[in-house]
């Protein structure tokens, strides 16, 4: 329902009238242009006000409402505080509003293979998932799948989603789809199409206009994606790393996925040597070799060195900043640091209790933190079989942790909604509200954009949805975050940037 108070514009008479450049052309006397200013007024702002308002930042709101304003939260609060006497409102009811659901880790493109491969070992469905995409033309079957799924996830209240693609080419199909997007382009070296190497990766962003730009109104942004730790050679590693960093793009990487991994990182034997050993294009000498912790250490140590490196050449061009000293050039380094590209590590299924407290340590939930994210998929994590994740002990330990469906052949949906009534089942005594930071804010601090989404607070983007509440939701004790979760209702309304999306079908 949107009504306005104080004046008597309404849905009908909003979508029918002319705006712009032609009705300021041709003003129709006063009357009509107070119509019109209203109506302008209106397009750009309006008061959505909701039985519960779950700004994640903060405790819930009953009886809230979260003024919109050019695309951004103006003001959230009770009812009573937010409404203006001018104000257009939208009241949704008996719903919940929350910050839209951000899918930090998935494949739009191997959308195609739903339902195709079996739950199994990674290393049963690897080689079956290479093979698949091997058969004949499946290229433009991957695009229309993932543009179809993009639409899915916003439908399931995914109002961004961190997607990877081999080569980019679903990118310019989802320019469609009005979903927020970070757009990882995955490098494989030695792959039998490119990128192949970082030189064809930055070559490849800048064929598609890529930047870090996240105000961008679009909503498009981008991010680098090394595969894993055996498929990318250490130095092409290094040099994702650095092109990162010196572009400010996030990068993301699968790592620690299986306990195999491990052993060939560190031995060079197990089920993964026989896997390398199948696809000679894998220069197993030039790959790292160690264990996780030695891994990250060099990713980080190689990121704060590009961050030296940054700002020694922006200190030469600006006789000002030049560093003195040394100690100077530690502290452009430190600076530097803070606004590194954020990392975020996918899986991290097994990994040691240092490697955890590393990461903890380097998370962005720390003051010092240096943008270090990990992106557990949950349902994907039961279809491969792996024990259990150890998401609860890394969010003690301060590590970031948001969430990721992976892709549709190795999951039901690509709903982060499914995600978190799936972990609600299975970790019933974690609070609901901590998950649905996991599913929010999280998600958004792990793809660079936590000053831009996340959160319902003034001046973040309004990415909004909205969930009916069917119990009663009245009483003290009353835990809306929880009634989401342990409920199975659809979610009814989606906003990105403050424009309404339909929900179809
Ligand atoms: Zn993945």
């Amino acid at each position: 329902m949107l009504r306005a108070i104080g004046c008597c514009v309404n849905s009908a008479e909003f979508h029918g009238v002319e705006t712009g450049e032609r009705a300021h052309a041709r003003p129709r006397g006063a009357l009509l242009r107070r119509t019109m200013r209203l109506m302008a007024e209106a397009a750009d702002s309006r008061v959505l006000r909701a039985d519960w308002v779950l700004p994640v930042c903060g405790p819930p709101i009953g009886n809230g409402a979260v003024r919109i304003e050019g695309g951004r939260i103006a003001a959230v609060g009770g009812a009573d505080e937010v409404f203006r006497r001018e104000d257009c409102v939208e009241d949704l009811g008996r719903v919940a509003l929350l910050p839209g659901l951000v899918n930090a880790h998935a494949h739009l493109e191997l959308s195609v293979y739903a339902g195709r491969l079996p739950p199994s070992s990674l290393w049963d469905w690897l080689p079956r998932l290479i093979e698949l995409r091997r058969e004949a033309e499946p290229a433009r079957n991957e695009v229309d799948a993932a543009s179809r799924a993009a639409w899915d996830c916003l439908s399931a209240g995914v109002t961004c989603i961190g997607d990877i693609s081999r080569n980019g080419r679903v990118f310019a199909a989802l320019d469609d789809v009005p979903i927020r997007q970070v757009r990882f382009l995955e490098l494989i070296s030695g792959a039998a199409e490119p990128p192949r190497d970082p030189d064809e990766l930055g070559l490849a962003l800048d064929a598609m206009g890529a930047s870090a730009d996240a105000s961008r109104p679009s909503g498009r942004n981008w991010g680098v994606s090394p595969h894993s730790p055996y498929t990318v050679t250490a130095r092409h590693l290094d040099a994702v790393v650095r092109l990162a960093v010196e572009r400010r793009l996030p990068l993301t990487m699968h790592v620690a996925e299986t306990m195999e991994e491990r052993e060939w990182l560190e031995h060079r034997t197990g089920r993964l040597a026989e896997f390398v050993a199948r696809h000679p294009a894998l220069n197993v000498e030039r790959m790292f070799k160690g264990d996780v912790l030695g891994l990250l250490e060099r990713m980080s140590h190689v990121a704060a060195g590009s961050g030296v490196c940054v700002v020694r050449k922006a200190a030469r061009e600006s006789a000002e900043e030049r560093p003195a000293g040394d100690d100077a050039i530690v502290t452009a380094g430190s600076r530097s640091r803070r606004t590194a590209a954020p990392m975020v590590f996918a899986h991290c299924n097994y990994v040691r209790d240092d490697e955890i407290a590393w990461l903890g340590a380097r998370s962005w939930k720390r003051r010092s933190g240096r943008g270090i994210s990990v992106v557990f998929c949950p349902r994907a994590h039961r279809f491969f079989g792996h024990r259990d994740h150890p998401w609860r002990r890394m969010l003690a330990a301060g590590v970031n942790v948001c969430l990721g469906s992976d892709s549709l052949a190795s999951n039901e949906s690509l709903s982060i909604l499914d995600e978190l009534r799936f972990l609600r089942r299975i970790a019933p005594e974690c609070p609901a509200a901590t998950l649905l930071e996991m599913a929010t804010h999280n998600g958004a601090a792990a793809l660079g954009l936590r000053d831009e989404i996340g959160a319902i607070r003034v001046g973040l983007a309004a990415d909004l949805i909205a969930i009916p509440l069917l119990s009663d939701c009245g009483g003290d004790e009353f835990d809306p975050a929880a009634a989401i979760l342990d409920g199975g209702e659809h979610v009814s309304h989606v906003y990105v940037g403050g424009v309404r999306r339909q929900i179809t079908g």
